[in-house]
């Protein structure tokens, strides 16, 4: 199970870069840092992302989060992923890229975590 942990954990570097380079910093009064009593970060349209990003980043503590809490935050991340390849017009079954290698591991990953 701890193997498991930190495969997850290592999954979650990839859906940080790519999150990190979308979230919109140069509109943003935190620079990137989501703050929870701003109200401002409420309603940002970066908000999900952001929240994404503080509650999974190096320094959140991930390696002592419960495995089902790491599941789900990469869930988040397979969704997000997800949807980017997809804007993008990506196959994700068949692509080479970065993003659709990471989401078929992710996918399987997930799939022997739920065995
Ligand atoms: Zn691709």
């Amino acid at each position: 199970m701890a193997i498991m942990k930190h495969e997850i954990i290592e999954m979650m570097a990839f859906p940080r870069e790519m999150i990190r380079g979308n979230v919109p910093l140069e509109t943003c009064g935190h620079t990137g840092h989501y703050a929870h009593h701003d109200p401002e970060c409420g309603v940002c349209e970066a908000r999900i992302e952001c929240e994404w990003l503080y509650h999974n980043d190096e320094l959140s503590g991930l390696g002592e989060k419960p495995l089902a809490d790491l599941l789900e935050a990469l869930q988040s991340a397979l969704l997000y992923i997800d949807a980017c390849v997809a804007r993008a017009g990506h196959t994700p079954s068949k692509c080479r890229c970065r993003a659709c290698t990471w989401l078929r591991r992710a996918e399987s990953l997930q799939a022997a975590a739920s065995r």
